[in-house]
């Protein structure tokens, strides 16, 4: 009965009316007129971004659409509406082009862009990835508009790199031999896998069949091709690498995504991931380049000045780097551009896993403690025994020098259980090559400026970092192979440079003539 609307309800014996809802009518059927302009307000971003889109060059988008006037045909989406839906959606951290597709049916902005219809997600899928070059044309270009606006200088630019998982699983990695055994084992069964005249299975299935294992033998083959570069480039690297060798681990190969590597995240965890390298301005955050590297972050420097510098024309007067980047090589290329490094060179004895300190070493015996000697290239221990000249190895963009004690000094040394324990051979020093270009940098460094510099570069260059891993959601790329993700990083960084221009130009805008 409670539930019963026409009740009433007996209060201090007095019977009162039920409580008047209003009926939820789900059975009919409306008609309702829709006025487009006015699905979001004046002040929407979206208005912004087809604003900002339409006011470019799209010609590079249309030189290959086949769809004329005066021609038979159907008539295709304009570049102008792909584009801002591509961004509106990355903006709003969305970056499937079937969730696209379903925001068009329901969605107010969405709408709003296309008028009412829907766009297909094969056509969407197909424009984010067809116009490689139109793509970075469009980054040139509204960095142009960005820099007109005066939100770059390029006085200061601060450089990082961040690793973005990749459309692959841990388990995707193999070894050669195991690469090689189900190729074998997939030419089997498609050999095995009949005559597609056969009327035990349906031809329909036999194809279906047939062309999965032929995808599958060409991911294998991609992925033994992508092998083999690895292998050479890692000999390529041991041969730089006089002196001393590591034994190195086997190399593997995803048959995902051939082209993304295990690297570390950032709390620590390994994964297939690929290693994005965002140049941002100082004065405005804004990124004035991006690539995507397989590596570590040594010796994405350089590339990623040239980058700036096809973008806009000039290069930075200052990179403002992390200790990744500052390798002796890359110290010495900036010299010789004439681009103020700022930058921290890697220390040891002071990370958390200092090895000096993991293989038992006193700090009354790190390297600080021997004495070099110019005149004869040898260095004196706290004993007072030399450590001669060994040999030289070029590791990670430096070029180190090694001394080594004569293993019988260190045997009949009282310190020997402090300085060497553990070795039958002598105490070995390492130092890296001093140029002139490197004790300039150093001597920099050293300076209160140069510090107070590096103190401001966390806040600008992991700023765009943050914001596309979480306000534009890229932390796992959606696509697979070293081109496809380089066209989705910079999708992201555009997007999050025209949200920098609506918050420091297009709103400030509006308000003022509101
Ligand atoms: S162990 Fe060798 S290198 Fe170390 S202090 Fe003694 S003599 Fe010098």
């Amino acid at each position: 009965m409670g539930n019963d609307k026409s009740s009433t309800v007996a209060l201090g014996g007095e019977a009162k009316p039920a409580v008047r809802r209003k009926p939820i009518n789900r059975q009919q059927l409306l008609l309702r007129p829709v006025d487009v302009e006015r699905l979001i307000e004046q002040g929407h971003p979206v208005r912004a971004i087809w604003e900002l889109v339409g006011g470019l060059d799209l010609e590079p988008f249309s030189t290959e659409i086949e769809s004329l006037e005066g021609v038979a045909g159907r008539p295709v989406w304009d570049p102008q509406l792909l584009i801002s839906l591509w961004l509106y959606a990355y903006k709003d951290g969305v970056s499937s082009a079937r969730e696209i597709a379903r925001l068009c049916e329901y969605h107010p902005a969405y709408q709003w862009l296309t008028g009412l219809e829907v766009v297909n997600y094969h056509t969407l899928a197909d424009f984010r990835i067809d116009h490689q070059e139109a793509l970075d044309q469009l980054f040139i270009d509204i960095l142009g508009v960005l820099s007109h606006e005066g939100l770059i200088t390029l006085k200061r630019v601060m450089h990082d790199g961040t690793k973005v998982k990749a459309c692959a699983s841990d388990k995707s990695f193999h070894r050669k031999t195991t690469l090689e055994d189900h190729l074998r084992l997939a030419r089997e069964q498609v050999e095995q896998l009949g005559d597609p005249e056969s009327e035990e299975l349906s031809q329909r299935v036999v194809k279906a069949r047939q062309r999965a294992l032929r995808e599958k033998q060409q991911r294998l083959q991609e992925a033994l091709k992508e092998l083999e570069h690895l292998q050479a480039a890692r000999a390529g690297s041991v041969e730089k690498e006089q002196g001393k060798k590591k034994k190195k681990r086997e190399p593997r190969i995803s048959t995902t995504d051939p082209e993304a590597r295990v690297m570390m995240q950032a709390k620590g965890a390994y994964g297939p991931s690929y290693n994005v390298q965002i140049s941002t301005d100082a004065q405005a955050k804004i990124i004035v380049g991006v690539g995507v590297g397989q590596s570590t972050d040594a010796g994405e420097l350089e590339p990623a000045v040239e980058r700036v510098e096809s973008n806009l024309g000039d290069k930075p007067q200052q990179m403002v780097v992390d200790a990744g980047f500052t390798t002796q090589d890359t110290i010495e290329a900036m010299a010789q551009d004439q681009i103020d490094l700022i930058g921290a060179l890697p220390e040891r004895g002071n990370s958390r896993c200092d090895p000096l300190k993991r293989c038992g070493k006193s700090p009354a015996f790190y390297p600080q403690a021997f004495t070099y000697e110019g005149s004869t290239n040898r260095y004196r221990c706290p004993a007072g025994k030399a450590l001669l000249y060994e040999g030289e190895e070029r590791k990670g963009g430096w070029l180190h020098r090694r001394y080594r004690a004569r293993a019988s000094d260190c045997q009949a040394c009282p310190f020997q259980s402090q300085c060497c324990p553990g070795t039958r051979r002598g105490r070995s020093l390492v130092r890296r090559e001093q140029t002139l270009a490197l004790a300039a940098f150093e001597a920099k460094m050293r300076t209160m400026e140069a510090q107070q510099i590096y103190k401001q570069r966390a806040g600008v260059a992991e700023f765009p970092n943050a914001w596309i891993k979480d306000k534009i959601g890229l932390r796992q790329f959606r696509l697979r192979g070293l081109l496809k993700v380089r066209i989705e990083a910079v999708w992201a960084c555009l997007t999050y440079n025209i949200c920098q221009w609506i918050r420091l130009c297009w709103k400030p805008r509006r308000l003022v003539q509101a």
